[in-house]
């Protein structure tokens, strides 16, 4: 049976699964217009998930060839998977914002092997052992999810209303969690006239009980240096200022107050940035701290993949630490370490 949500006035949900995943499902948004239904987000592209999508959109009374327009919230395979299939089905139109569109052009014009080469030789400036690193030289063909996603045809503009017939939906540009994400805001009243205004469709950017995570904008052709955490900071206020009646994230359940979940997840921040100083009163690599970081299981028991995360979000941290001037690199050091100034 399909798992399909009314969220009133015209949205619904249908819980797309995402294969071995602890999260479960991607929450994808069925939005009616007077054009057919638009979707936010597609989900998982796995034959499983494709069925839960087009059972959800018949038990919605209609179906995937229906299907209007896809806005993504941003490039993740959980989001966007299966906007190939929805739009060869349909003829709809794919949004994204211009970000991730470069990284979706990215990832299907690199070849896997420079991606390899690439993490491990960032991997090795960070101070990973070379046990670590070894097997990312040794892979030739790697099986990575979503190395060929849809080329989107639309353009997110941010700060526009979408073009949307009979629907006031506008794209708020929320950086972080990817370069281009963003959540879409629904202003018109809630259907159940919640205080506050409108609805906010939050991707990844703001979810219940759990925090996004917050790595770099891998780019194997940029060397700028980007600094995701503070742009998913500066996200968080924005939509926090918004005040929607009521969140709809793509994973877990919808919540209202979306003021104080900002502020948690501000404090949440706040929180691992001090506890980071604490560990650079002795200089350390961006492995060591890694390490030393506090995550949801000892870093012993975290398997490979999530060590690489794990690497990623504790750079991002360091890197916010620098910008603001309370950490810096050691001149003349290799791997890099980085010490409280
Ligand atoms: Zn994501
Ligand atoms: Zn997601």
């Amino acid at each position: 049976m399909p798992q399909v949500t009314d969220h009133g006035a015209g949205v619904r949900s249908v819980a797309v699964p995402i294969p071995d995943n602890p999260l479960g499902h991607t929450l994808v948004y069925v939005v009616d217009t007077d054009r057919g239904p638009v979707l936010i987000d597609t989900g998982w592209d796995d034959p499983a998930s494709w069925d839960a999508l087009t059972g959800g959109l018949a038990a919605c009374g209609t179906a995937v060839g229906e299907v209007h327009g896809v806005v993504i919230t941003h490039h993740h395979p959980d989001h966007h998977g299966l906007s190939a299939r929805v739009r060869e089905a349909s003829g709809a139109w794919v949004a994204m914002h211009a970000a991730d569109i470069s990284v979706v052009r990215r990832t299907r014009e690199t070849e896997p092997g420079r991606w390899l080469a690439y993490m491990a030789d960032k991997l090795t400036a960070a101070g990973a052992p070379e046990e670590h690193v070894a097997p990312l030289r040794a892979a030739r063909r790697p099986r990575l999810p979503g190395l060929s996603p849809a080329l989107p045809d639309r353009e997110i503009v941010p700060g526009e209303l979408l073009d949307l017939a009979g629907r006031r939906l506008r794209a708020i540009w929320t950086p972080g969690h990817t370069p281009g994400h963003v959540c879409l805001h629904l202003e018109e009243d809630h259907p159940a006239r919640l205080p506050g205004h409108g609805r906010l469709f939050s991707g990844d950017h703001l979810l219940p009980r759990i925090t996004p995570h917050i790595g770099l904008y891998e780019d194997p052709d940029d060397d700028t240096v980007p600094d995701p955490l503070g742009d998913y900071l500066d996200s968080l206020e924005r939509v926090g200022g918004l005040g929607p009646a009521e969140v709809l994230p793509a994973h877990l359940h919808p919540f209202t107050d979306a003021p104080s979940r900002v502020r948690e997840l501000l404090d949440h921040h706040e929180e691992r940035l001090t506890g980071l100083l604490t560990l650079l009163g002795t200089p350390r690599t961006v492995w060591q701290v890694a390490e030393r970081m506090e995550w949801n299981r000892p870093w012993a028991d975290i398997p490979y993949g999530s060590r690489n995360i794990a690497v990623s979000e504790a750079e991002a941290h360091l890197r916010r630490l620098v910008k603001l001037g309370r950490a810096e690199a050691v001149t003349g050091s290799g791997p890099v370490t980085y010490v409280a100034v």
